[in-house]
């Protein structure tokens, strides 16, 4: 029997594989432009460390999670998603020790074993960003900024940010509460899962979308129940966004599925995702560090789902900036030659050599088919006169020039090419 790949997961080719990269490039250098460093996470971390975080009545960590023991008889799982490895990694390393905030960009995959679809996958990546160590709100809105950034590279529009505030350990408990009493007389109306959360994670219900929306819509709301501290910060990320015109949206019932979040949490989506629409989520948590056995050390970040922007970059005709490509022709005598001009060459243009160096026209043919933009050609006249002929594909025109004025006869003949 044939062997495919496994349900969820998939290979990445092609443009779409052109396109993630440019997303892990692009999303780096705005990062790094902020002050952000790299960080590289293992896939596999302890259970505990996403039962401790995102939460063991999360759907991530109840239906999600691939765990599994290994032959040493530990209880491990493929990470569902990186924040909570970013926090285990600053507790282990005593990053509290630096001067603080510590900032992270991070790109890597995930796994959650949910139904497959579109913009759904069972192994996705992920490229996000992590602050830890400051409270401010200032630090909410850099976030949301290197997010916008990253999108504004591609020209990409149609996007809204939604914005909510899920309080503290001080005001949410009476939220949840307020929440609870004000659903168990449409106990009946909740789907099997919400039926559930309404004792373990009610506020899990407003995100639930299978409940009506005239349901939700009498539901309390949270921001009636923050606390001063909570109200006050949301008051001034929402004043911040205003006064830097980033168009925002608060959207009451948005929670999001990790429990870890304090205070801030956001989203962006767009309409080109359909019934997928989250390109990306994120939020404070405030306590992740401490809950994990760290010294108390607030942070925010988000995390965008690279398969999702892949999407609405092809539903935009998005074109990656690519390189001419040259093609060498040569007399089989000279081979080690072509292999010295292309090393002159490389990397500012997309090299190749011709496997075979046999007749001329077969060689062209064979540039043809793989979309050269130009051929060099190193015949016997061309190699005794030192010098190189560079035959346009398009036009036909062919030109000799020294091998010396090579590279920069290149670059002024593609300028415009
Ligand atoms: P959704 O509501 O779409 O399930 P989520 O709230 O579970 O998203 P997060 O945990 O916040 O998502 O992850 C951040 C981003 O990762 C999402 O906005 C989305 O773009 C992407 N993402 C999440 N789950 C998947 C998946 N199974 N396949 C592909 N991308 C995903
Ligand atoms: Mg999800």
């Amino acid at each position: 029997m044939e062997i495919k790949t496994v349900k969820g997961f998939k290979d990445i080719l092609g443009l779409d594989a052109l396109l993630f990269n440019e997303i892990q490039r692009v999303g780096y250098d705005i990062a790094n432009s902020f002050g952000y460093k790299l960080i590289v996470l293992p896939t596999v971390e302890y259970a505990e460390l996403f039962d401790r975080s995102v939460g063991n009545t999360t759907d991530i960590v109840e239906k999600e999670m691939f765990t599994f023991e290994d032959k040493g008889g530990r209880t491990l799982s493929l990470r569902p998603e990186m924040t909570a490895s970013v926090a285990r990694s600053f507790i282990e390393h005593h990053m509290e020790t630096n001067p603080l905030p510590l900032k992270f960009f991070y790109f890597g995959q995930c796994f959650r074993y949910e139904n497959p679809q579109k913009g759904r996958y069972r192994e996705f990546y992920q490229l996000g960003v992590e602050v830890l160590g400051d409270i401010s709100p200032l630090l909410d809105i850099e976030v949301i900024q290197i997010a916008l950034k990253i999108i504004e590279q591609f020209n990409i529009k149609n996007l809204k940010v939604k914005i909510n505030s899920i309080g503290c350990r001080v005001c949410r408990p009476k939220y949840k509460e307020a929440l609870t009493e004000a659903l168990k007389p449409h106990y009946d109306e909740l789907c099997p899962d919400c039926k559930r959360r309404l004792y373990t994670n009610p506020l899990r219900v407003l995100d639930c979308k299978k409940e009506e929306d005239s349901l939700k819509e009498i539901l309390p709301r949270i921001t009636n129940y923050l606390c001063d501290e909570c109200r006050k910060h949301f008051e001034e990320v929402q004043r911040l966004l205003t006064e830097l015109k980033i168009p925002f949206e608060v959207d009451n019932t948005l929670v999001r599925g990790l429990d870890y979040y304090t205070k801030t949490v956001f989203e962006v989506i767009s309409e080109d995702l359909g019934a997928q629409n989250a390109l990306l989520g994120g939020g404070r948590y405030d306590y992740l560090v401490e809950d994990l056995g760290g010294r108390k050390t607030p942070g925010v970040g988000f995390a965008m789902g690279v398969e999702r922007f892949i999407e609405i970059l092809k539903g935009n005709k998005f074109k990656t900036p690519e390189k001419k490509k040259l093609y060498i022709t040569y007399d089989k005598k000279f081979g080690s030659n072509a292999f010295e001009i292309r090393n002159s060459l490389i990397p500012d243009f997309v090299v190749e050599i011709d496997p075979k160096g046999d007749s001329l026209k077969k060689q062209i043919e064979r540039a043809s088919k793989r979309g050269s933009d130009f051929i060099l050609i190193m015949g016997e006249n061309e190699v005794l006169e030192n010098s190189i002929s560079i035959k346009d594909l398009k036009s036909g025109n062919q030109i000799k020039i020294k091998i010396d004025e090579l590279k920069e006869s290149l670059k002024e003949l593609l300028k415009d090419a």
